[in-house]
């Protein structure tokens, strides 16, 4: 079967000229367009970057063709998704625009791949935090003639945006930060070095020991230098507390989101609950907390009024395990075209990733430090041992948000959670909840099969 890279090298010339949508299909969608660039801007944008046009505009047309199907068709959508449809719709557009604006200021663009690198530091030396493209199956044989087969997608997704040129983000980071978290990701690090002009890694502790905490602060404070020298701006109380005050509000306003979704009916889907996460790391910080906030006002309205976007008693799941990175969406919507709503994400993209917040007291940049690594200390992702805490979570927000079943998602080859995905159901079923365990890929093969086995885990909750 032809891969997705094969697929858009293939796409019609007519079909190349959109972003993930044309005009027509825009307006048609109800945006608001607030700034018009011509194509062309983004053309010698993209050029300048580097990316291979033809596959970039091939991959961002069957993503559009993606997003339409996923997304715009669904009924009875909060107003407030028009904003997020925008910044999709231009996520490969105006806002590199935006990075490449910015960097013509003399700003830093950030790139990372995962929750534990500090947006709050990137802030306090006016950076631009972004998260990088990993979520499609992408030139998997590119990824594939670098690294091995049987790696997580998410890795292999990485290297396949970059080896294929498509991904602005990566391009327009001055450094990228690579974490050492899973062995996958460890040791591709050290291959994705030589394709990049500034790759930065950050150790990390694999136990919640004392001495761990002292590594991740140590570490923190490296990568505080690294931000400084880089910039050439000096971290100071003030710049450190606006940082950790504009990413605590964007954490606010999806917490906000997330408890609105305890009501019944459900007043947005999980796939758009999980869109507003995922843009998240891509948005500007400021305005994606207004646009949040937004969509929460009109949310309350919905609850008071009794509306949702399913029908009242629609069998209610969580999801837990691996993060969803865009446009992974093939899990959430077979879910909830099989007669259930998603209620809330125990995932880095999702509460795993927001649910702490950074304590802004303190009169010294290292007191601040020492509260910033006391929150991503709490990030329970299951490649720390032991990992009790991220089940206790599990079953906290199974109660918070009244749901019904956990579905704990696994991506292949990743095996801090197919390992530990085990353990989980068994504590999670010895707790009377309902578990269902997937391990899927980013493929749509298997869509199928999926949407029978959770058809069957929905009627096995109904039958209760
Ligand atoms: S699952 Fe772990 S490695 Fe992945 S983004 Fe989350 S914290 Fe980082
Ligand atoms: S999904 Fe799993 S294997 Fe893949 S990068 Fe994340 S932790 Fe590592």
């Amino acid at each position: 079967m032809a891969s997705l890279y094969d697929r858009v090298r293939n796409v019609p010339a007519v079909a190349t000229r959109s972003l993930l949508w044309n005009p027509a299909q825009k307006v048609a969608a109800g945006f608001f367009i607030t700034q018009e660039v011509s194509m062309s801007d983004y053309k010698q944008m993209w050029l300048d970057l580097g990316l291979d046009l033809t596959a970039h505009d091939g991959l961002l047309s069957l993503l559009g063709q993606a997003y339409q199907d996923i997304f715009l068709s669904q009924k009875n959508r909060p107003e407030g998704m028009k904003y997020f449809d925008f910044v999709m719709s231009e996520v490969h557009g105006l806002r590199v625009k935006e990075l490449m604006d910015a960097k013509a200021e003399g700003r830093k663009v950030v790139g990372s791949y995962c929750v534990f690198v500090p947006e709050e530091l990137i802030l306090a030396v006016n950076g631009v935090s972004v998260g990088l493209c990993a979520g499609a199956e992408f030139n998997f044989d590119g990824a594939e003639e670098v690294l091995p087969r049987n790696l997580c997608p998410l890795i292999k997704s990485a290297f396949g945006f970059k080896r294929g040129l498509v991904c602005p983000y990566v391009e327009a980071s001055d450094i990228i930060v690579g974490e050492n978290t899973c062995d996958g990701k460890k040791k591709a690090y050290e291959v994705l070095s030589p394709m990049v002009k500034d790759l930065y890694i950050i150790d990390l502790p694999q136990m919640k020991s004392d001495t761990g905490r002292i590594l991740l602060r140590e570490e923190y404070r490296k990568f505080m230098t690294k931000l400084e020298d880089s910039s050439g701006k000096k971290i100071t109380v003030e710049t450190l507390k606006k940082g950790i005050e504009i990413t605590n509000a964007k954490r606010r306003a999806v917490k906000r989101l997330a408890d609105l979704r305890k009501a019944d009916p459900a007043p947005i889907s999980g796939i758009d609950a999980l869109l507003v996460n995922q843009v998240f790391f891509y948005d500007d910080p400021l305005r994606f907390t207004g646009s949040v906030n937004a969509l929460c006002d009109e949310l309350e309205e919905r609850v008071k009024k009794g509306e949702g976007v399913f029908p009242k008693g629609t069998t209610r799941m969580l999801i837990s395990g691996c993060p969803m990175a865009v446009p992974n969406w093939k899990v959430p919507f077979v879910i909830e075209t099989s007669g259930a709503v998603i209620v809330g994400e125990e995932s880095c993209v999702g509460e795993r990733g927001t649910q702490w917040l950074t304590e802004d007291k303190g009169n010294t940049v290292d007191e601040l430090i020492n509260n910033i690594t006391d929150r991503y200390f709490k990030i329970d992702c299951a490649v720390f041992t032991p990992n009790p805490s991220r089940v206790d979570h599990v079953k906290e927000m199974y109660n918070k948000y009244n749901a019904q079943g956990v579905i704990h998602y696994s991506l292949q080859s990743c095996h801090p959670y197919v390992v530990e995905s085990g353990p989980v159901e068994v504590a999670l079923e010895t707790a009377s909840i309902p578990t269902l365990r997937l391990e899927t890929d980013y493929s749509q093969e298997d869509a199928g099969q999926l949407k029978t086995r959770i058809e069957a885990f929905r009627e096995r909750i109904q039958a209760r």
